[in-house]
């Protein structure tokens, strides 16, 4: 008997455990929007709470009374997902319990709209706390309700199951509580971290591109400020003078472009998953690096086609801004960089080469391993993980290919977006200049 309530325990919390491990990284796997995943969760909190009334605890012991971990799953999402979720919870759990009807039923009813009603009062509380607290307040709030429960079966049948089963559940359902609080806390807290890793590889990136581009800002400037020195000189021709500032205004524009690409890149945006244009998105990339190009005098040569993916914009620019910056950086003394783009079935491939120093075969195993560089400390070696980590989030793959100072090549799949009847931002400017 003890070990049948051992089984039908785990399995409670088997079921408990599903959403707050599989789901949960699932739909953060593929970046659900963040109202889908709530409501995917509420709906999954649902279904466990009537799979734990369905298999309850002691469900081949006759007693009077069925004991099921239903209440952690609803304690967790009515504090969670807000009285929203609340409601809706609280109404499945009564309304499944009421199909078994008998005494088990006013207990539950009472206790479930007692947990609403707290959860109600305290969602928005219980988000703001520290991890710790949040974990500490989810013990004691199932604690309580489960000392009303019983105080509740005393003062109306003055007397206390005398069956084992009670006894046991009693401290079971607090400490699967605390056991499920404890690991959504630490999933959580490595989302968090995993986020912030790869917003600081952006700064990394920005502040690394920042002496190339403060390099390619400085060229134009000196040049527009000679030819206004130039203009000093009272004895031009008009035809001279015009054509002086002509020049200088073309270097001004170089160099406010240059800047505005940069800013444009660092400038956090909201993320929105959208149809993008590879072509256009690599073209910018390219604008963007080619100042550390020309510093490494490697040539870039593109072969691009217009087709569309879903991602969200600065994840895909960041993505290829890391692989290309590899590339270069792979070429310290010079070479080509080549961006390839084709369509292969219902795949947009993204091809990458360069002609620089290529890897080893554990070089390439180890590529996309945080930390892993051989760049010493100009190095941070996340570049590649982000990278792996963006490809992953957008459904697509990575192939990398390379061969030692002969130069490597990485190929991007991603899944084609068909967007016939949706003109792309070129066809809308082009509508736009032709009207
Ligand atoms: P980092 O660039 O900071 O070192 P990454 O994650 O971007 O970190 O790259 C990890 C390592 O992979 C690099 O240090 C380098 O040894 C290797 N690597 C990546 N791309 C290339 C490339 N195109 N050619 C040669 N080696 C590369
Ligand atoms: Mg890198």
């Amino acid at each position: 008997m003890f070990l049948d309530i051992v089984k039908n325990v785990l399995l409670n919390l088997f079921f408990i455990l599903i959403p707050v491990f599989i789901l949960a990284l699932w739909l953060e796997e593929r970046n659900a929007p963040e109202k889908i995943r709530k409501y995917i969760l509420t709906l999954a909190s649902a279904i466990i709470i009537i799979l734990c009334m369905t298999f309850p605890i002691n469900s081949n012991i006759d007693t009077e009374y069925i004991y099921d971990l239903h209440q952690v799953p609803l304690w967790l999402g009515s504090l969670y997902k807000g009285p929203i979720a609340s409601l809706f919870l609280c109404m499945v759990t009564i309304g499944y319990r009421s199909f078994f009807g008998g005494k088990e039923f006013m207990l539950t009813a009472i206790t479930s709209v007692a947990i609403m009603i707290a959860g109600i009062a305290l969602s928005k509380k219980f988000l703001a706390l520290s991890s710790k607290q949040r974990i500490l307040l989810a013990f004691l709030l199932s604690a309580v309700s489960e000392m009303l429960m019983v105080v509740w079966i005393q003062s109306f049948h003055h007397t206390l199951p005398a069956s084992s089963a009670f006894w046991l559940y009693l401290p079971i359902q607090p400490i699967s509580m605390i056991f499920t609080c404890y690991l959504k806390e630490i999933l959580y807290k490595n989302s968090v971290l995993r986020k912030r890793i790869i917003r600081a590889e952006k700064m990394e990136v920005v502040s690394h591109l920042a002496a190339s581009i403060s390099h390619e800002v400085r060229n134009p400037l000196t040049t527009a400020r000679g030819f206004i020195q130039l203009l000093e000189q009272s004895h031009l021709s008009q035809e001279k003078r015009k054509q002086y500032i002509r020049i200088a205004i073309e270097e001004l524009d170089r160099a406010q472009a240059i800047i505005t690409d940069y800013l444009t890149f660092a400038k956090p945006a909201p993320e929105s998953v959208e149809n993008l244009n590879v072509k256009t998105e690599v073209e910018r990339v390219i604008d963007i690096v080619r100042p550390l190009a020309n510093m490494n005098s490697v040539e870039v040569q593109t072969s691009l086609i217009p087709c569309n993916v879903k991602g969200e914009r600065q994840k895909l620019q960041q993505c290829l801004l890391n692989i290309i910056k590899n590339a270069i950086e792979a070429m310290p003394n010079g070479g080509t960089l080549e961006v390839y783009i084709s369509i292969e079935k219902d795949q947009v491939l993204i091809r990458i080469s360069d002609t620089g120093v290529g890897m080893t075969k554990e070089q390439i195993e180890r590529l996309g391993e945080p930390y892993f560089t051989t760049k010493g400390r100009r190095g941070t070696g996340l570049g590649m993980m982000v990278v792996y980590r963006i490809i992953e989030s957008m459904g697509g793959t990575i192939q990398i290919a390379s061969e030692v100072n002969k130069g490597t090549q990485v190929s991007l799949y991603l899944p084609l977006t068909q967007s016939l009847h949706t003109p792309s931002v070129e066809q809308k400017h082009d509508i736009f200049a032709a009207s």
